[in-house]
């Protein structure tokens, strides 16, 4: 069944689903594109939402995402245009600018707000929600921030960029954010016209890529070539490594993969644990100012 074997022995992850992005809004009234988390893709374990957010329209993003807390899991913003302050009941603030990171492992909770620090212009950017193992979720929360002068830029033959905000790419990069309970990588990848960029992914990994400009060509499930547009989300099937071309227009894609925690997923609104007891109990705790 290894139809995309290669002479060394390489199985290329086929491309298994396209995911459109749904059309959501969140917050205090934010559009956005819900890419996981909606019913044509609930999970990509240990993946639990992805929204893309990307306007020039004051009215999409004003209204931001005021006070609202968490549980059991982490978000992580990426900010491709624009500015972000968060800010929690614990005292941390902070803004993230183009290029950087925050990845904001919530645990047992945190009530933060994340509003725009801009009032025109454009604001362009990814949340990613990873999802904790059951015996850490109710751990203490922290962070990990990083300006884009701490993400370091891997530059490969024939003009390819990568940018590693987590993990280590295969010639030797390894991004600021550490995470052992899932061992994400997570890589903003950038492709001029007429390339192709081959990278090994843990074999046992869950893996997505995101495309935020094409289109590129990846391999589907029975060895046809398919094209993935801008907003397309990709679902890579088992095997070693990831293969894409891009034709006559330079690309940029989100390569995201992570360790499968294959436990139960209780979700309530920003809570996310095992059970629907420990959803009621977040509810509880978050109302009696536990939190
Ligand atoms: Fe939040």
């Amino acid at each position: 069944m290894n139809m995309s074997k290669t002479t060394d022995n390489i199985e290329i992850r086929t491309v298994s689903r396209i995911i459109k992005g749904m059309p959501a809004t969140d917050g205090a009234g934010v559009e956005l594109t819900r890419v996981i988390g909606q019913p044509a893709l609930n999970t990509l374990d240990p993946f639990l939402l992805l929204d893309a957010f990307r306007s020039d329209k004051p009215e999409d993003y004003l209204a931001g995402f005021p006070s609202h807390p968490h549980r059991g899991f982490e978000t992580v913003t990426y900010l491709l245009e624009g500015r972000m302050r968060h800010k929690d009941n614990a005292g941390h603030e902070g803004v993230i600018e183009p290029g950087g990171i925050q990845w904001m492992t919530a645990g047992k909770g945190i009530v933060h707000s994340e509003m725009p620090e801009q009032e025109n212009g454009m604001l362009e950017g990814f949340q990613l929600w990873v999802n904790l193992p059951a015996e850490n979720k109710m751990d203490a929360p922290s962070y990990q921030e990083y300006a884009a002068e701490h993400i370091p830029v891997e530059a490969r033959e024939g003009g390819i960029e990568v940018r590693v905000i987590s993990g280590q790419t295969s010639q030797g990069t390894t991004g600021p954010v550490v995470q052992p309970l899932t061992d994400p990588l997570y890589l903003d990848v950038r492709v001029p016209a007429g390339q192709t960029f081959v990278e090994p992914l843990p074999t046992s990994h869950n893996a997505f890529i995101y495309i935020i400009h094409g289109p590129v060509e990846v391999m589907g499930e029975s060895k046809q070539v398919l094209q993935l547009v801008r907003d397309d989300l990709g679902v890579l099937a088992d095997g070693d490594a990831v293969r894409l071309s891009t034709g006559e227009h330079d690309a940029q894609f989100l390569l995201v993969s992570g360790k499968p925690l294959r436990q139960p997923i209780a979700r309530g609104g920003p809570f996310v644990m095992n059970t629907q007891d420990e959803i009621k109990q977040a509810f509880d705790d978050y109302r009696h100012g536990r939190f």
